[in-house]
């Protein structure tokens, strides 16, 4: 199959997924009632995720996902997603890190799903069952930057420990369940008048937080509010994306969807000379997996690393 056929194929399922809301705000709005979905999708940040999703995909599939461009690809989606909009500049007024795609999970399931938060991660969902973990892979400032800190720390020669799968899984599912029995019992809360009102676990470890720049009230408040964020770039040194495989929900929720997806690595010949360059360059512990031809696998951010580095071509992006 082509890669025009292919882009195609994402693009009619990406159309396909997002059916269904659209036409659910427009009977909406044919009663009356504000389209408040389709409006919060057509904001500029939603737009510009999608495009940059897509056109990660587009660069997978034709295998010209390399170096070159995947340095200034993660840059952009760095600076349009977590840094653009500190600044006082009109055209980035509209790339509010609000929701982050944590608080979309989060917050949805403490104060109910408002719409920022379904757009949020409808926009997640809807990349993920394209492509292998596209939101995730090119479009999250918090991914990008752990991204970019392991490309870096593979040009300095710091070696890398791969996650034992079992052990980030355990933990990442350990969280949510630790922040669903606190929200549940309300253990972490504040006072609104008379009424305790629910905090998150993730508030207090959530990376996204680096991104914004907000005056705290004290020292230790501005330590506490930088401290997720600049502890995952350190690790993110010595291990493969820390945030999102040991602490991030929506790293959970799209290795479940990820099976789903349309487009995934697969092995595209049944004889593989069992090299191990694709799974000693691969900084995840994804790519054995993929050669077993596994159901379950670990996360896969499509970084395209393995697929680049396989003297056969062996390995593809493609439908799955
Ligand atoms: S797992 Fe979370 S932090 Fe990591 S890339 Fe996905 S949304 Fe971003
Ligand atoms: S090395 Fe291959 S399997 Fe691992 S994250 Fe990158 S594309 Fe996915």
């Amino acid at each position: 199959m082509n890669a025009a056929r292919r882009i195609g194929i994402a693009a009619a399922a990406g159309f396909g997924f997002l059916l269904t809301p659209l036409t659910l705000a427009a009977q909406q709005a044919g009663r009356g009632r504000p389209a408040g979905f389709l409006d919060v999708l057509q904001r500029p940040k939603f737009v510009a995720m999608l495009v940059l999703g897509i056109a990660a995909l587009a660069l997978l599939l034709t295998k010209k996902m390399r170096n070159g461009i995947k340095v200034p690809f993660l840059l952009l989606s760095t600076f349009l997603f977590g840094i653009a909009a500190n600044l006082p500049v009109k055209a980035f007024s509209g790339f509010s890190m609000h929701p982050s795609p944590i608080c979309s999970v989060a917050k949805a399931v403490l104060y109910g799903f408002r719409t920022p938060m379904m757009v949020t991660l409808a926009v997640i969902l809807f990349l993920t069952l394209v492509g292998p973990k596209l939101f995730c892979g090119w479009v999250c400032p918090v991914g990008a930057a752990q991204e970019l800190v392991a490309m870096l720390a593979d040009k300095l020669g710091i070696r890398r420990r791969r996650w034992n799968f079992r052990f980030s899984q355990g933990v990442r599912v350990g969280l949510l369940l630790l922040f669903i029995f606190l929200s549940g019992t309300a253990i972490l809360h504040t006072v609104q008048g008379e009424q305790a009102i629910a905090l998150s676990l993730y508030d207090y470890i959530n990376a996204f937080h680096g991104f914004e720049i907000v005056k705290q009230p004290t020292v230790m408040d501005t330590v506490i509010h930088f401290l997720p964020f600049l502890l995952t770039l350190a690790f993110a040194f010595v291990v493969y994306r820390p945030f999102c495989y040991l602490v991030c929900p929506i790293g959970l929720v799209t290795n479940l969807v990820e099976p789903l997806g349309l487009f995934r690595v697969v092995r595209t010949k049944p004889a593989c000379a069992d090299c191990g360059v694709c799974t000693a360059k691969s900084p995840c512990p994804t790519v054995p997996e993929i050669l077993k031809d596994a159901a379950v696998r670990p996360d896969c951010f499509s970084c395209a690393v393995c697929v680049n580095s396989c003297p056969s071509g062996e390995l593809e992006f493609r439908v799955r």
